[in-house]
């Protein structure tokens, strides 16, 4: 088959080991840097060019244009949509899910369990959403934020006050949150692909950070969920609409709860800590997505 992988960083290790193992398997893989399309529109069909050329024939794209990306590697996704490729992800999925805010919102709709988070927008409600929230500590999160950037934890509320009025005070968009404390700085990350977690890791903060980000300096270790967790991250996963997704619980006393979903989860974390072969998982799954695609066009001709 023929494939792109669609993403602004062909270097990254998970995009070498999509690139390495869907060669492996026989398949043509066309990395392309998203931020380099260009978008051609006419009334006819739209056309994804590269340096010039057109790209055809085009099986599947395998779109890794996560949180860190623009709006643009969005919109060049969108555009092979258009033209009725199978997309692994959905530029509607990714979209949901860079935004904090709107995840929270969608998980909270199908009872997804979430840390207790409040929004404003107002400076005159701050003390309003710090008192739903509950005591301090607070976490305060930039709502497209990543790796751990944007993610601050208020010890008192009028820390929580002076770190929201700056942030406001910046026009980003922010969320307000209880800390679930009894996480201890771990959390973990399960690794879903369809309807299953193919793998799972519980990243611990540095000694002296509550965030369990790998990027600020955590460590993994490969770790058993409990049946409650794994259905938690296919819940969560599946209400995204994303069939490849990192879905990121905290341990909390009453249960597992989700933090967060990522459209583009990193591999290099998840196969050192577990030893698994993650990247086959993946190219498995674009194969057979492309290849049920392929089916019903041809039994819809016959
Ligand atoms: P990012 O998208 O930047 O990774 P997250 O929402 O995943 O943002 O937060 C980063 C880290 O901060 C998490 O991995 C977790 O360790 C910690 N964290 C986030 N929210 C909470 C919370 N409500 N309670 C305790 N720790 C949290
Ligand atoms: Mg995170």
């Amino acid at each position: 088959m023929r494939f792109v992988l669609l993403t602004h960083h062909l270097e990254h290790y998970s995009n070498r080991r999509l690139i390495e193992v869907a060669r492996a398997r026989g398949h043509e893989v066309l990395p392309v840097d998203a931020s380099r399309c260009t978008l051609l529109l006419t009334g006819e069909r739209p056309e994804v060019h590269v340096e010039g050329e057109p790209l055809h024939d085009i099986n599947a794209v395998i779109a890794r244009v996560g949180a860190s990306s623009s709006a643009y590697g969005i919109a060049a996704l969108r555009h092979f949509e258009m033209q009725d490729i199978v997309c692994v992800s959905s530029s509607l999925a990714i979209a949901r899910s860079r935004d904090k805010l709107r995840a929270l919102q969608i998980l909270s709709r199908r009872g997804v369990q979430m840390p207790f988070t409040a929004v404003a927008d107002h400076p005159s409600e701050v003390d309003r959403i710090l008192q739903a929230v509950g005591h301090p500590p607070y976490i305060i999160k930039v709502v497209e934020g990543s790796q751990g950037l944007g993610v601050v934890k208020a010890d008192s509320e009028s820390a929580a006050r002076s770190v929201i009025e700056a942030l406001q005070g910046l026009k980003a968009k922010i969320l307000v949150q209880e800390f679930i404390a009894e996480a201890e700085g771990a959390d973990l990350r399960c690794f879903v692909i369809k309807d299953k977690v193919v793998a799972a890791m519980r990243r611990q903060g540095a000694p002296d950070d509550f965030r369990s980000n790998l990027h600020r300096g955590g460590s993994a270790t490969s770790c058993t969920l409990t049946k409650a967790e794994r259905e938690m991250a296919i819940k969560a996963a599946k209400a995204m609409g994303l069939s490849v997704a990192g879905v990121d619980l905290l341990r909390s006393h009453r249960g597992p709860l989700v933090m967060e979903v990522n459209s583009s989860p990193g591999l290099e974390g998840i196969e050192r800590a577990t030893g698994l072969d993650i990247a086959t998982k993946v190219i498995e799954h674009v194969e057979q997505s492309a290849l049920v695609k392929h089916r019903g066009e041809r039994s819809s001709k016959h």
